[in-house]
């Protein structure tokens, strides 16, 4: 089983959520367990910096309010239960599917859906299918992969000028009041963040890869945000 890394509660209003971030980690689909000591307060707050930030630039996103270090309040989205992953860089998965080195700058960022489903352990699904399924709309699919690679540009030059090299990340969308909009963190955990400079690891690659520093890199990741 996939041990949850953030706890989702209900609250008296329907229309919003409150989510609690842990400093418990997973990797490759639960196999692998632990913790990372001050991981939930830096993703808790290194989300809502990037979920304020791209709301000024036009992207709506979950973000209500942040209660405390690891508790915010977010709207309640019916959740499409599709993963979105955008890469620059290849690296992860991507490198071993396709025999490419990791650390390969991709001629363009690439979009891929999977279905969020652990007992499939998350199949990659492409566009016909999610349609053929009635996973989302046409009209919602094309929202989706532009809203995507719109975040894609605000998040990639943001990082480079904390001198962050943004490989890829995932996200989820979610349906509130007949609009998609971002609803997932933004942080370590789902981004593969290289030092510009030296291509160190600042992210739970460190973990999944037992490389040692794991905390160190969260908190520097939220120490170059909050600069
Ligand atoms: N990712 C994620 N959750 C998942 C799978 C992937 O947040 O369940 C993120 C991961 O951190 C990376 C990107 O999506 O930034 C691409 O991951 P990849 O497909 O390469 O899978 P991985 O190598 O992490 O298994």
């Amino acid at each position: 089983m996939k041990e949850k890394q953030k706890k989702v509660y209900r609250t008296e209003d329907p229309k919003y959520y409150i989510v609690s971030y842990k400093d418990d980690a997973t990797a490759f689909n639960g196999e692998k367990k632990g913790t990372i000591v001050g991981k939930g307060v830096v993703n808790n707050r290194m989300s809502n910096i990037m979920c304020k930030m791209l709301e000024e630039n036009g992207i709506e996103t979950h973000l209500v309010e942040e209660l405390n270090d690891r508790d915010t309040v977010v709207k309640a989205v019916e959740i499409v239960p599709l993963e979105v992953i955008v890469r620059n860089v290849a690296a992860g998965s991507f490198s071993k599917r396709f025999g490419i080195e990791e650390g390969t700058v991709l001629k363009n960022p690439t979009i891929e859906f999977c279905l969020k489903d652990d007992a499939l352990g998350d199949p990659m699904i492409n566009d016909y299918h999610i349609l053929a399924l009635g996973i989302a709309t046409e009209e919602e699919l094309k929202t989706m992969t532009e809203m995507t690679f719109k975040i894609n540009e605000l998040l990639k030059a943001y990082f480079e000028k904390i001198g962050v090299k943004l490989i890829d990340f995932k996200i989820e969308l979610g349906r509130v009041d007949g609009k998609i909009i971002l609803a997932d963190e933004i942080s370590p955990d789902t981004c593969r963040f290289w030092d510009a400079e030296t291509n160190k690891k600042l992210d739970k690659d460190r973990f999944r890869r037992d490389l040692g520093g794991v905390e160190e890199v969260y908190q520097e990741m939220l120490k170059r945000v909050t600069k």
